[in-house]
């Protein structure tokens, strides 16, 4: 595999050690490579990760006063920024049985006190260039490989966390289905990459009104795209500003074989609902798909929703 570019930003490494001088010298041998975060004590690496949105590596320190580098490890598990960050158990502990203790709770390496630099740096390097090409594929196979936005499989991961997320708070989920109207004509009509460009500047727009971190937009399939937006939103308004971007695009095609020239427009069926009264998320995916279809039978290029309020139609003017 190739490099990666010399431009991403440096990893986040955290160094857990009661020790200072221990800390001291881990941050000077990796601050070169690496952003590092230290903490002194298991609460407060708690607290570290917590506060930041991604952590690459962590460097334990098994013996510390209060809470142990294991618990500290099971405890960092249940921290989004850690859930699953490799860690590197670093111990004056030379016996097999603490090591296996370690690597049995899912530290994928060992370094002992007193520190050899050249080592640790070595260590260090190798599990970050894993942590780079995990990310990587893992970025890959997020995406859409035309479009570029989240792909499907990665909005159902968003979709089940967010749906679990509005059950326990009680906020409601707003879900659109959205398709791009008559898009078979407009490819025979200008070919493929003509379309395939028309869907990636589409995605583009829909991908804006993903902006919360409970918000997700992808390519569903074909020429369909899907929207999920959390908590309380007017979403009727948005899904017709949304709709009117799409306009405002001004992809035109030849809607008659005439002269009469058209705009590509989307159709979008959207619902607002509290989970507790529905009864599974494919449920609300499904009253979302059939009210796309209803408006794709009321004549396309329009945006039907309902919520707890009545259905509004948000017109086909464009
Ligand atoms: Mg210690």
């Amino acid at each position: 595999m190739t490099q990666s570019g010399s431009t991403a930003a440096k990893p986040t490494v955290l160094i857990v050690d009661d020790d200072g001088v221990n800390r001291t010298l881990l941050a000077e041998l990796l601050h070169e490579e690496c952003r590092v975060v230290l903490a002194k004590d298991g609460s407060s690496a708690i607290g570290r990760a917590q506060a930041e949105a991604e952590i690459d590596l962590i460097l334990l320190d098994i013996s510390m006063p209060d809470m142990d580098g294991y618990e500290v490890l099971k405890r960092l598990r249940w921290i989004p920024a850690t859930k699953r960050t490799p860690v590197i158990f670093i111990s004056a502990a030379i016996e097999a049985e603490s090591e296996e203790r370690g690597l049995q709770l899912g530290a994928v390496d060992y370094v002992h006190k007193p520190i050899r630099p050249v080592i640790v740096r070595a260590r260090v390097r190798n599990h970050l260039e894993l942590v780079t090409h995990r990310k990587e594929l893992e970025r890959l196979a997020d995406r859409d490989g035309l479009t570029g936005i989240a792909n499907r499989r990665r909005f159902d991961e968003a979709y089940d966390l967010a749906w679990r997320r509005a059950s326990r708070i009680g906020q409601p989920l707003n879900i659109a289905m959205i398709d791009v109207d008559h898009f078979k004509r407009y490819n025979d009509l200008y070919g493929h990459v003509a379309g395939d460009e028309a869907l990636r500047e589409i995605a583009q727009v829909i991908d804006r009104y993903a902006t919360g971190t409970w918000d997700i937009a992808a390519r569903y399939g074909g020429e369909e795209f899907v929207l999920l937006l959390s908590g309380e939103v007017a979403f009727g308004a948005i899904l017709s500003r949304l709709h009117g971007d799409v306009a405002s695009l001004r992809l035109t095609f030849d809607h008659s074989g005439g002269d009469d020239v058209l705009l590509a427009t989307v159709s979008c069926g959207g619902v607002t609902a509290i989970t507790r009264t529905i009864a599974s998320p494919s449920a609300l995916l499904r009253e979302a798909d059939a009210l796309l279809y209803q408006a794709k039978r009321e004549g396309r290029n329009r945006v039907l929703v309902r919520g707890d309020t009545a259905a509004v139609d948000a017109g086909s003017a464009v």
